[in-house]
Formats: C-alpha cells, structure tokens, sequence
C-alpha cells in the first residue's frame, strides 16, 4: 500500500537544514520563547501579512486563547454565542466551550462545503459574539459576504486557518488576515507542519496580540507577574527553528499540491463522483486535502483499497452527532450530516510521484457502475 501522506519523504528533503537547526538550538542552552519563536513568529507574519504572530502550543490553543483573550478584554460577555460550521474538526467546536462560551453550529453550503452565509445570518441571536469561519480543506471561505455580515452584526470574525496556510485571495491578502484574528495549526500534517505540536495568532490587532503573548505563559509579561489567569501553551523553540527551515517551502509545496489537484480534476470522470469545485481564482486553495463526494462512498473507498490506495474520511461523524457534545444531538443539520457520509479525501501532497497520481485517477475511473460486480484494477 502507498501512504497517503509521504511525511519521512517530505521532511527528508530538507534533512540538512532540519538537522542544523536542531543543533542550532541544542548548542543555544535556550529552549523555550527566545530568538527562534520570535525570527518565526516576525517571518510567518510576513507570509500572513499581519502584524502580530504568537506562536503557542498547538491549534485548539490557538483559537481557544483568541476567545479567552476575548473575554478577558470584554470583546466578548460570557456565555455569548460563537457560529460555526457544523461540517469541521472538532477542534474548533472544542475552542469555543474551553473558552466558556456557547457554540452554534450551522451548515454549509452545497456547492463547496464552505461554511453559509446565509446560514450564518439565519443563526444570529442578541447573544452572538464571533464567527469562527473555517478554511475547510485548504480553501478560503466566501470571507467578503461573512465579513459584510460580520460587521453589519457588529460581530467579531475569526478564521480557522488550520488547513489554509498561504491561501490568498484575488487581492493578495492571505489566511490570517481576513478577519479580526486567526488560529493556525503546525500539526506534523498540515501544509506548513512541525515535527510535533504547534500552533500560531495571527492578528491585526495589537491589543489582543499582547493578551495571548500574556496568557500563552501562565497570563504574566514579567516575570511573576500574573494580570490574567494563563496557561501554558507555547511554540517550543525546537519547532520554531524546524518550522523556519519548513517555511522556506511553502509556496512551492502549495504549487505541487495545486498541480496535482488539477491533474485529479481533469483526469477523473466517473458518473458516480462529484469532485470538489475549483474555486474562481486559484490561489484560494491550497489543496490541504482533496476531497470528493460519492454516495457509495463504502464500495469506492472498499475498491481503491483493492488498488492499493489508501483514502481517509475527513470527517465521518458531524460535531452534533458526537457523544462528547450530547447536548447539541437534537441538531438537525441534513447537510452536514449528508457530507460525512459521502465524503472521501484521496492522497495528495508534494512529492507525490507521477505514476501513483496517475493510478489513482485509473482506480476512481475503473470504479464499477455495477455495484455487484468487482472493479478491475490496471
Ligand atoms: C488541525 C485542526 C485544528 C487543531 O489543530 P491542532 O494543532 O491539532 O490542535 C483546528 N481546526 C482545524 C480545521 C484543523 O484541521
């Protein structure tokens, strides 16, 4: 079987520079929040075109310390309401309750799965604080129509920039600074992933900056000093000095995942497959994951298999339909739930070889009409 994601190969092409970074910073004596987190947190604000970039521990800190910074500086009451999509990882349902806040969760739309605006305004009560639009699979979120409404609702709009790293729109603004603040992840999968946890604010607003650079280190500026009740969430330099290195290949990694996203667009044709749709302008896609649908889902991923493709589903069970929010199971959210069952993402990332994108296109077209039958592969 083929790997899904080729992570040992994508990270051995640059063995050299990872591994001079890590003596770099095993010889530094310095191992947490000095010159790697700040040389990263100043070159990834760059890519973002943003101001500010805290580097925190992970990606559900990073939208969870957004909220609580929120909070604490009265942007938000407690208890207020935050929208999102019902179709994302858990993780960002997960932010809004750690933050002592409520989510609601709504559906997305038919045409790319992106989180409605019309959805989103239908949800909005007096309570509503925040909107957390999720760059699903790699592709902005329609952010002009949810920002109009945003501040027509005198809301605040924060983006899930988990799966969306360098994606930008037709004006050349990027993931992160599309709306008040925005959480990105460096999970080892990600586009731009580190060799363990980590995650990233991105934000515009220097008050807010300044709240989570306190709160990430136990809610102190000085030494202890404690203005706000932190945590302990922070980019360790180790990470930052490899995400330094993975950073430098970003924009390339993005143009491969692209042109092999194109290939499986032109290529694969099959009456039972929707393939996902190309955004208009191109560069607002990153091909995180590529991810189509197909009603049978079970016999075609139960096919590729049998081709030696492997295939994951991004994500099988909606957040209202998890035993760990109970209390949202009276949900009704047809869509969304539609989704989970027809989704499938099929391998994609930088590096993968011709003849294994070409044999996936083969195994999705030589899928049997006939359910009956067993498909042949070449
Ligand atoms: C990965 C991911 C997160 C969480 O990031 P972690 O670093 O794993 O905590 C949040 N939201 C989305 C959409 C993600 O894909």
């Amino acid at each position: 079987m083929r790997p899904f994601l080729d992570l040992k190969a994508l990270m051995a092409r640059d063995e050299h520079a990872l591994h001079a970074a890590f003596t770099r910073v095993l010889h530094s004596g310095w191992y947490v929040l000095g010159p790697e987190v700040e040389a990263f947190e100043h070159e990834f604000a760059q890519l973002c075109g943003v101001d500010h970039v805290v580097g925190v521990g992970n990606g559900l800190d990073a939208l969870t310390l957004i909220l609580r910074a929120y909070r604490q500086l009265g942007r938000l009451a407690p208890g207020a309401e935050v929208i999102l999509p019902g179709n994302t990882f858990i993780a960002t349902a997960l932010a809004v309750t750690e933050a002592g806040l409520v989510p609601v969760l709504v559906e997305p739309q038919e045409s790319d799965f992106a989180i409605s605006v019309a959805a989103v305004e239908a949800a909005i009560t007096p309570r509503t604080g925040a909107v957390i639009a999720v760059h699903l699979y790699g592709r902005l979120a329609d952010m002009p129509g949810l920002r109009q409404l945003a501040q027509r609702h005198d809301l605040l709009l924060i983006e899930d920039s988990a799966q969306a790293h360098g994606a930008c729109d037709e004006h050349g603004r990027v993931a992160g600074s599309l709306g008040d603040a925005a959480g990105f992840s460096f999970f080892p999968v990600k586009n731009l992933g580190a060799l363990g946890d980590g995650g990233a604010v991105a934000t515009n607003d220097g008050v807010l900056a300044e709240q989570v650079r306190k709160l990430r280190s136990y809610g102190s500026s000085e030494k202890y000093v404690h203005d706000a009740k932190g945590v302990n969430s922070r980019l360790d330099e180790l990470q930052a000095a490899l995400l330094r290195v993975r950073l430098r290949r970003l924009g390339e990694d993005a143009e491969q995942r692209r042109a092999i996203a194109n290939r499986y667009l032109e290529g694969i044709a099959h009456p039972a497959i929707t393939l996902p749709s190309q955004p208009s302008w191109p560069l607002s896609h990153v091909w995180h994951l590529f991810v189509l649908s197909c009603a049978q889902r079970q016999s075609l991923q139960a096919h590729l298999q049998r081709c030696a493709i492997p295939t994951l589903i991004h994500y099988p069970v909606p957040i209202h339909r998890q035993a760990a929010y109970s209390e949202l199971s009276s949900l009704s959210l047809p869509v969304a739930e539609r989704m989970a069952g027809q989704v499938l993402s099929l391998p994609l990332y930088p590096g993968m070889p011709e003849d294994y994108v070409a044999s996936v296109i083969d195994a999705c077209n030589d899928f049997p009409h006939d359910e009956s039958r067993e498909g042949s592969c070449r």
